[in-house]
């Protein structure tokens, strides 16, 4: 496991310097049927990792998946993300505490300033039930689920995603959906997502999830 590089970062919103903490790469002894990567040690010790893959200025609570001297907001994005932040329920409510879910949820309300594909807010939204699920805190899990599933749903009708992509999202439906407990939607969404990978080699992992997860779902749903 490497260490974490830790350089000075600049706030592209609030101008707060501090030393963020980036991802380092990480060993990972496969994932969970909802992608979620299996970590050696301590479940918290990979909540942690996880977590790495956002930053979060401490002061103003922008989040961004990105390096932050990697982006160019416009004016009208750093207001547009200011209002947001500071009117944004979950954060007036949880700033202080800081769960570890909050960079994700922050990403994600900067995110839809910063007009990210609905593809992208979903994997922040997925990341931090994954993070709740290594956590225990089980209702934010649900939660953060659910919000992935609607941003997959809409990414699947905006995004023009293709190949492997089209396909990942689709099965992520299903699978989002079994674990919400609905196992006959989850049940279609693993059919149309069969369907995307019409038998090609480089998701031949994926075709054997989609059996494995349906027979499962047929089970919870009889
Ligand atoms: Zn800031």
């Amino acid at each position: 496991m490497g260490e974490p590089s830790r350089p000075y970062v600049v706030c592209p919103v609030c101008g707060h310097a501090f030393r963020a903490t980036y991802a380092s790469t990480y060993v990972t002894v496969g994932r969970e049927a909802d992608l979620c990567p299996k970590i050696p040690g301590r479940p918290s010790d990979g909540a942690r990792l996880i977590r790495s893959a956002v930053t979060m200025c401490p002061v103003c609570s922008f989040a961004a998946g990105e390096a932050f001297d990697e982006l160019d907001l416009t004016f009208d994005e750093r207001y547009g993300i200011e209002e947001r932040l500071k009117e944004d329920g979950l954060l007036k409510v949880f700033r202080k505490g800081q769960p570890p879910w909050l960079g994700f949820h922050a990403a994600e309300v900067c995110g839809k300033e910063r007009s990210l594909r609905s593809r992208e807010l979903g994997d922040l939204c997925l990341r931090a039930s994954w993070v709740c699920r290594k956590e225990k805190e089980r209702p934010f899990e649900s939660t953060f689920q659910l919000r992935a599933l609607r941003h997959f749903m809409r990414s699947l009708q905006e995004d023009d995603l293709i190949g492997r992509e089209l396909s990942v999202t689709t099965y992520l439906v299903g699978e989002l959906n079994r674990r919400l407990g609905n196992h006959r939607e989850a049940l279609n969404w693993y059919v149309n997502a069969g369907r995307t990978t019409e038998g090609d080699p480089r998701v031949a992992w994926l075709d054997r999830l989609i059996d494995r997860q349906s027979k499962l779902a047929r089970e919870q749903a009889a």
